[in-house]
């Protein structure tokens, strides 16, 4: 069932989204080589709760990090550990997540540790324009299969492959809730965007195969040919003058 929320209900989860964006991009500008993933773990709890927020991710379905830290081949829910250091040349998703009066804010982004390859650099800057494709095409009129074929479409040009098993989502006073938001489906399909809801648009985007594999702790996703990964996500409202960006730092009311 999808729950839409009110333009007050909105206006309340933007505080949420505020924080979240602000953790991760403080969090971004501590990746650097030498440093480990749960010391960027640590900082964004602090940071988190110095806001003013709780971290969403921790403690959901027992995962045990404020962050999802996913290096390289790594797709997505890699846990902090200070046995993962970066060094230069690494990519690395960092998810991060608040809630703010009971309403989550969840975004992610991928960094480049030091200089990087022309390869990986290019999956980045692609998987970035992949998610902002998906959050244009959330505005009414649009269904959502316009959302994954926008993504899917920018990827699938350049040879990529565009991530199955796991999906963006509805997200309010849940961190998950529905709809599923593939990255890959068929114009004019599915249910139609409303003004109310809202989603998080978030591209997992692979440079070799879209296959994935589970790995034993549980959690950790990574690719099956290990091969690297890009992951960029943003919440956004749907509104009736279109998207609005809900984790953004710089005024809530910024259009996509
Ligand atoms: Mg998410």
């Amino acid at each position: 069932m999808i729950i839409k929320k009110s333009p007050a209900e909105i206006e309340a989860m933007k505080e949420a989204g505020r924080i979240s964006a602000k953790v991760l991009r403080e969090v971004g500008k501590r990746v650097q080589p030498g440093v480990s993933t749960l010391e960027l773990d640590e900082f964004a709890e602090t940071l988190i709760r110095l806001e003013g927020g709780v971290p969403a991710f921790k403690g959901y379905g027992g995962f045990p990090g404020s962050i999802c830290a996913s290096v390289n081949e790594q797709i997505v829910h890699g846990i902090p550990s200070a046995a993962v250091v970066l060094k230069e040349g690494d990519i690395i998703s960092i998810d991060t997540g608040a809630v703010v009066d009971g309403w989550v804010g969840d975004n992610a982004w991928t960094y480049a540790v030091g200089s990087i390859s022309p390869e990986k650099q290019h999956l980045l800057e692609t998987t970035e324009k992949c998610m902002w494709a998906g959050l244009d095409a959330a505005r009414p009129g649009n269904r959502l299969g316009d959302i994954g074929a926008a993504v899917q479409e920018i990827a699938e040009a350049e040879g990529y492959g565009v991530v199955r098993e796991y999906v963006g989502h509805g997200i309010g006073r849940n961190m998950h809730e529905d709809p599923n938001v593939p990255n890959y489906g068929h114009r004019h399909t599915g249910i139609k965007l409303e003004p109310g809801m809202v989603l998080a648009i978030e591209p997992m985007i692979n440079l070799g195969t879209y296959k994935t594999r589970q790995m034993p702790d549980g959690w950790l996703v990574c690719t099956r040919d290990g091969k690297p990964s890009a992951h960029f996500e943003k919440t956004v409202a749907i509104t009736e003058d279109g998207p609005l960006v809900l984790t953004t730092e710089e005024g809530h009311r910024r259009p996509v």
